[in-house]
């Protein structure tokens, strides 16, 4: 009777933490192509403060949080809802925070050395690594009537699942390949004015790309069953956005930390 409870718990628990973030894959990604392009000085002191994880495997940190109830007031900063046609500066924003306001937040605590929304620098380092990955999934930047595609269901290869659910992690794990193949694959054709171009922009022009991707995310007919041509025809957008997370998170900590 135990062991059932358990395994329920388990399964309510995993089924928690697929909500609103990529994959365990597509965080470490963004943490590897970060990785490449950061500073050597900023490289340094980076990794001297995060002590738990490399900067690859610390943006899987926010989801582990997720299982665990005292960190519950974090689970609006993995997103944002802004209506078709609206800006975000147009909506009023969550006053528990969202994805946007967050990283801003981050950013300035990480710049200060005033650590007020989480505990301290290592903790703001994973959640950065972590949102900035986020934002970049267009269905972060979601409509609030299917909270993001959550509650599109659809099927992936015969599978029940969700749209959401396909953005962050079907698409990536059916290329089978491991984070740093999928990093090496991404940042092999970064070019020097595509860092210069990405790392210029602000974090509200990130959230308002997503949200001009968003819309082609659902062009499928109601019931689905998504597949090789769904997958072919939005992979280069997953490549692209790992791609511009990645970089752009170097920016920041390269901003900070060089
Ligand atoms: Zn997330």
């Amino acid at each position: 009777m135990k062991l059932i409870r358990i395994s329920t718990l388990l399964v309510f628990l995993c089924a928690a933490v697929q909500l609103w973030a990529w994959g365990q894959t597509g965080h470490r990604v963004v943490g590897y192509v970060a990785q490449q392009h950061l500073s050597a000085k900023a490289s340094k002191q980076v990794n001297q403060v995060l002590t738990k994880f490399s900067l690859e495997m610390s943006g899987n940190y926010m989801d582990f949080l997720r299982s665990d109830t005292n960190y519950r007031f974090m689970n609006s900063w993995h997103y944002v809802s802004i209506p078709d046609g609206m800006r975000y500066e147009d909506i009023i924003p969550n006053p528990k925070g969202d994805v946007i306001s967050i990283i801003e937040q981050l950013i300035v605590e990480l710049r200060t050395k005033k650590f007020k929304l989480v505990k301290d620098e290592e903790f703001a380092i994973m959640a950065l690594v972590h949102l900035v990955g986020d934002i970049h999934q267009p269905l972060h930047v979601g409509l609030a009537e299917d909270k993001g595609g959550n509650d599109i269901k659809v099927k992936w290869f015969g599978e029940a699942t969700n749209l959401h659910h396909v953005w962050d992690s079907e698409i990536i794990d059916n290329e089978q390949l491991s984070y740093e193949e999928w990093g090496k694959h991404v940042n092999r054709n970064i070019e020097k004015w595509q860092v210069k171009a990405w790392q210029s922009s602000t974090v509200r022009d990130w959230a308002q790309e997503s949200q001009d991707l968003r819309k082609a995310c659902y062009d499928f007919d109601e019931n689905a069953n998504l597949k090789y041509e769904y997958s072919f025809r939005h992979l280069k957008t997953v490549e692209l956005r790992l791609e511009q997370a990645g970089v752009r998170l170097a920016g920041l900590l390269n901003s900070i930390y060089d």
